[in-house]
């Protein structure tokens, strides 16, 4: 049976991040991912959002990787030529009720390390997009978009000229608990099976890591790992109203860990809304025509030049949530599973939004933790 010492099971923008940084010093590296290429799930069917960090509770992963991926993904972009466009966002009050709640963002943000966070009046709101409609807002000079797919071929790149292998078109099947690591079974595309060991196995596997990590014997019910689907669909905006607003643009968060449904500008000067989230069964990435009007209403009060025919129905991507419906947010779930009696076996469960921004910082950190066990 071969052997390799580090095995990550998902190709991802988070597991493509790992496998670029944990793909050195002489170390055998696998990639393992079952669609015939990279991100053909949620990598590839988000907001390509560079978060600045404010919305999450202060102390939790979710803050602290997206804020330090935020400087890292700028930098990276800048060296290696991958498109983005720091837009700045604009969080926007359209009643006075609305303005304490971007007091309270303004305040988690600072606290959550955002620098250059500032309440803006409704002129200077006017001074920066005149054709939004809002009484103030928060303004949030280091968010941006990115081209997502560009920097997953760049970490893809990055791992094999550091000597990682990257097997395409293998499902992860079955994972055995072996004296000093893991014995995992995989499916090729032509449906053989074959087996290899693995020293350290690395759960990057985004809406599967549930059942992954039940297939390496955790109960996920007591762990809290069970994945529950949430479904965001986008509409784009046609009818030329999409050169009518330049930046991020977002509602107040309309209740607790949603951002609401916001305007997402492209790198090709194109223009979306959503994500609309709902929680679903099954995964299904068809786009519900009949929220045209939901999605209209949502976002008339600040976008008053969309009107209901200007709204075509785009794509979706499903978060990979750990919350269940109505329960409060829950931060990402990574750790070196030991005190389960699974050493070298790291978990990434619940890699939900900001999950693209924080990449290169979870690349880092569970980095750390495979220097802590090799
Ligand atoms: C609607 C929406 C909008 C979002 N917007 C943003 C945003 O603007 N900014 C932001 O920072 N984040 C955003 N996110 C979150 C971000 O997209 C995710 O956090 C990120 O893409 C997760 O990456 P991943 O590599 O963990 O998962 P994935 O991209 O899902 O990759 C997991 C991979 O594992 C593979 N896999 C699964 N099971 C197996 C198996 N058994 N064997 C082999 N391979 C397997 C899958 O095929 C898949 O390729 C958004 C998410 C959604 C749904």
């Amino acid at each position: 049976m071969e052997t390799t010492d580090i095995t990550i099971i998902g190709a991802g923008v988070v597991g493509l991040s790992i496998a670029s940084q944990v793909a050195q010093k002489n170390r055998n590296v696998v990639l393992v991912e079952r669609h015939s290429g990279f991100g053909q799930e949620t990598s590839s069917r988000n907001s390509e959002v560079i978060h600045a960090g404010i919305y999450y509770p202060e102390g939790f992963l979710k803050a602290k990787l997206c804020v330090a991926g935020n400087i890292m993904l700028y930098r990276i972009c800048q060296e290696n030529k991958i498109p983005y466009k720091q837009t700045g966002k604009l969080i926007v009050a359209v009643t006075e009720k609305q303005v304490p709640d971007l007091e309270d963002l303004l305040e988690k943000g600072k606290r959550n390390g955002v620098e250059n966070l500032s309440l803006i009046s409704s002129k200077k709101v006017g001074e920066l997009e005149p054709h939004i409609t809002a009484c103030a807002a928060l303004f949030v000079p280091s968010a941006g978009i990115i081209d997502s797919h560009r920097l997953m071929k760049f970490w893809e790149t990055k791992a094999k000229d550091s000597g990682a292998s990257i097997i395409y078109g293998c499902e992860v099947k079955s994972i055995e608990k072996i004296s000093g690591g893991y014995r995992v079974g995989v499916n090729d595309s032509s449906g053989e099976t074959f087996f290899f060991s693995t020293r350290i196995l690395i759960n990057s596997s985004g809406l599967e890591s549930g059942n992954i990590a039940a297939r390496a014997g955790i109960d996920i019910d007591e762990a809290g790992y069970r994945i529950s689907y949430c479904k965001g669909e986008y509409f784009r905006v046609g009818g030329g109203k999409h050169k009518l607003a330049q930046r991020l643009i977002y509602p107040t968060p309309p209740k607790p860990g949603f951002v609401g449904i916001h305007t997402v500008p492209d790198l090709q000067e194109m223009m979306k809304l959503g994500p609309y989230d709902y929680y679903v069964d099954k995964i299904n990435y068809d786009v519900d025509e009949t929220n045209r009007e939901l999605f209209y209403r949502s976002v008339k009060p600040f976008l008053p030049f969309i009107e209901l025919e200007d709204l075509k129905p785009d794509t979706s991507g499903i978060h990979p949530k750990i919350q269940k419906p109505g329960e409060p947010i829950k931060d990402f779930i990574i750790t070196h599973e030991e005190k389960r009696g699974l050493p070298g076996f790291i978990n990434l469960v619940g890699i939900e939004s900001p999950g693209l921004t924080s990449s290169p910082a979870i690349g880092s950190y569970v980095e750390k933790m495979v220097a802590g066990i090799i």
